[in-house]
């Protein structure tokens, strides 16, 4: 842990997942003083259980898929020019895993300009019936980057505090953490806890478990079907994730089942293909924070109370523009990711930084003040 700074810093980031590491390590590039805190250390989060498949989203056209394409592209290029030693590629077979997703990866496959091909016979060899007979699209490209050993060499040179922060205080135009100060605060902190009164800001964090195994099969590229099934950068061994699991929460007190949990991880992988001699070497758990309607989140936090407070009628739906709105000052979040964080982080971190470090602006799309005045008419 570095000594503290008497002077301030420009930006405190707060968790150090994919989003926290890459802010940083964007800013940093920026040329800004960073400072990054976590409570249990880099990649402690729904990061460091992620898969962390760099894939395209199967989605049916809109902004979504706009921003998801977009990102996609971003993140491809910013893993294999800044960390390639973190990020294998392999070609990446996605197969439908319901009739809904069949019409979607039809439609996908019918106007994506993503490069693919027909499965090479053998892949289609190595699969199930069920698989061999579902709607599928072979993407000559797909990655996967190492979770914990990327975030670890983003946040390589950043001064890095292992703190549980409980408080933040703002006065006179700099924001205090513990003894730390800056201009900007920059909140990752996924699905923990949230540190302001922002109720408002539509975030679910959903369970999720994955497993490294040792397997007698070898596995030619990565399968996305019921889990997904891939090769790793640990030679030899095979990734199988990840399950989602809405009912369960680590903040409930309740344990959480591991063995039925690789036991579900297994069944599904067996759905597409049929592994063999297999040894479970690790897990890994966590939280993935998904925002309610499903875009990403990104920008200025609304101070609820203090625009409340101006606009009472909000509550009775009265229509103000959000740029009306009261803002925290200097505080931006990045959130809501859910099965796609480190395919967003790149492009995300990217639009921080041109917007603290050049002004510009944010799209309003991905504002968490998208939320707000629904969540107003909910308090009258
Ligand atoms: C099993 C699983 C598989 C996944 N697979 C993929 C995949 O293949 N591809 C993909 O792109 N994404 C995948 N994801 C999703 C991806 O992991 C998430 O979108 C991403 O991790 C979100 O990152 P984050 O930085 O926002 O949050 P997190 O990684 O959860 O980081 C938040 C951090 O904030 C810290 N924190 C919280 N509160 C405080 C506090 N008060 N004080 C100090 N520190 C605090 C926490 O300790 C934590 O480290 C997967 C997720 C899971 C769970």
């Amino acid at each position: 842990m570095p000594t503290l700074k008497t002077s301030p810093y420009d930006v405190i980031i707060i968790g150090a997942g994919i989003n926290g590491c890459c802010s940083a390590y964007t800013l940093a590039q920026a040329g800004l003083k960073v400072a990054l805190i976590d409570q249990d250390g880099i990649a402690s989060g729904g990061s460091g259980a992620a898969g962390a498949f760099i894939s395209p989203k199967i989605s049916k056209a809109g902004e979504l898929k706009e921003i998801m394409s977009q990102a996609h592209a971003e993140a491809l290029t910013f893993y294999t020019t800044r960390f390639p030693q973190f990020i294998l590629t392999k070609p990446l077979l996605h197969i439908a895993n319901s009739p809904k997703e069949s019409e979607k990866v039809d439609a996908f496959k019918h106007e994506t300009h993503l490069k693919h091909s027909t499965i090479p016979r053998t892949i289609q060899t190595l699969l199930s019936d069920d698989a061999l007979n579902a709607s599928s699209i072979y993407f000559d490209i797909g990655a996967v980057v190492d979770a914990q050993g990327v975030c670890n060499a983003m946040a390589e040179g950043i001064d890095f505090y292992p703190l549980k922060v409980k408080e933040l205080m703002h006065n006179e135009g700099v924001w205090y953490v513990g003894e730390l100060q800056a201009k900007h605060l920059v909140l990752t902190i996924g699905a923990f806890p949230k540190l302001l009164p922002i109720d408002y800001v539509g975030i679910r964090g959903i369970w999720g478990h994955r497993i490294d195994i040792e397997t007698s099969n070898h596995i030619p590229c990565i399968f996305h079907h019921h889990v997904s099934i891939s090769p790793t950068l640990k030679g030899g061994i095979v990734a199988i994730g990840a399950t989602h699991n809405v009912h369960y929460s680590p903040f409930s007190g309740e344990r959480y089942d591991v063995e039925q949990g690789r036991g579900q991880l297994l069944e599904k992988a067996n759905k597409t293909l049929k592994l063999n001699n297999i040894n479970i070497l690790n897990d890994y758990m966590g939280l993935r924070s998904g925002s309610n309607d499903y875009l990403p989140i990104l920008g200025r936090l609304v101070d609820a109370d203090a625009t409340l407070t101006q606009y009472p009628h909000i509550r009775h739906g009265e229509r103000v523009d959000p740029s009306e709105y009261i803002y925290y000052p200097n505080v931006t979040m990045i959130n809501g990711s859910g099965g796609y964080g480190f395919v967003l982080a790149p492009y995300l971190a990217k639009r921080l930084s041109d917007f603290l470090v050049e002004g510009k602006a944010l799209n309003p799309a991905l504002s968490p003040s998208r939320f707000f005045s629904r969540w107003a008419k909910r308090q009258s």
